[in-house]
């Protein structure tokens, strides 16, 4: 088999430059490794087999990125570096925007973050590399790919991926208010469920969600593991369910406080009469009849 050599171009289309330097810092720092994949960094597209976007597409970029696509060595391989080239990030919506980028080019790889960490670009590249190797071998592209840079490792306060405990959640909200990347969508069932997801592709690691929660319900971990295979794309979700309970006074289905909510609201009292199974409409006439009756 003939050794591939992975020629790498950068285009930026209306990034912040956020993901641009932190691309620079991963090519340049030799704990990211980047230098064990045998990569060159090529200044024509000409010579390029594999292509690095970072931003969400403007619509002044358009026609650049177009231009670059038809000039790729085939087959060629693209990877988003930036939750603003995978879904458009903060920018979703905006008239200026005509992204994400997969609208008008095949994505490979995505690496989500904003920035994503450098061992994530790292990962998200060497992944890259292998879908190249594939495509050159002939070979049909895998369903997934194996961690491939398994030492490292990010510091405990790191802000990585966010995660949700269901059982101090209520589903207030307020997390799907704050977000500015819409990244967190709750739904209810027919049959008495909340739906709670966090889309790790759209989310911008701002900590908002996590800094208005008024139970700690939603928290970030220090996961960086972002960088998926296109086909991965819809699928990095995470999923809460939230269930509503039946009054035990008047039947209705209601949501209960979580044990989160009430261990802030009563950090004096004794809360286990509060969190008996009534709604608030029955606990309120509970109250009024025991204070007044
Ligand atoms: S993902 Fe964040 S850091 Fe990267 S270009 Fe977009 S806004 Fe900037
Ligand atoms: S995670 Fe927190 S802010 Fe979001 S719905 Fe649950 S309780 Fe409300
Ligand atoms: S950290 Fe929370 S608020 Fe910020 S983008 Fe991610 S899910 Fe949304």
């Amino acid at each position: 088999m003939s050794k591939v050599i992975p020629k790498l171009f950068r285009i930026n289309t209306g990034s912040c430059n956020g993901c641009d330097v932190e691309f620079v810092a991963t090519a340049f720092v030799d704990k990211f490794q980047l230098d064990t994949l045998g990569i060159e960094l090529v200044s024509d597209v000409k010579d390029a087999n594999l292509l690095v976007i970072t931003g969400p597409l403007s619509a002044r970029s358009e026609s650049f990125l177009k231009n670059a696509l038809g000039k790729l060595k085939k087959p060629f391989v693209v990877v988003g570096i930036g939750t603003c080239s995978v879904s458009c990030g903060i920018f979703r919506d905006s008239y200026a925007i005509n992204g994400p980028i997969d609208k008008f080019v095949e994505v490979d790889v995505n690496i989500a973050g904003c920035p994503p960490r450098p061992q994530s670009i790292a990962e998200g590249i060497a992944k890259g590399v292998k879908v190249l190797e594939q495509k050159m071998h002939g070979e049909a592209t895998p369903k997934a790919i194996d961690t491939i840079f398994k030492d490292f490792s990010a510091p405990e306060s790191f802000r990585g991926r966010m995660s949700l405990n269901e059982e101090n959640c209520t589903a207030c909200r307020t997390c799907e208010t704050v977000c500015p990347s819409n990244a967190i969508e709750i739904s209810s069932t027919d049959d008495g469920w909340f739906v709670h997801k966090i889309w790790h592709n759209s989310c911008c690691f701002c900590g908002n969600c996590a800094y208005f929660c008024p139970t700690d319900a939603i928290f970030a971990t220090n996961s960086f593991d972002t960088a998926k295979l296109q086909s991965e794309k819809f699928s990095d979700v995470n999923i809460g369910y939230i269930d509503y309970q039946k009054c035990s006074c008047c039947g209705e289905m209601y949501m209960p406080p979580s044990q989160g909510l009430l261990n802030k609201s009563y950090i004096y009292n004794n809360v286990s009469k509060l969190n008996e199974r009534i709604c608030s409409k029955c606990r309120k006439e509970a109250n009024f009849k025991r204070m007044y009756a």
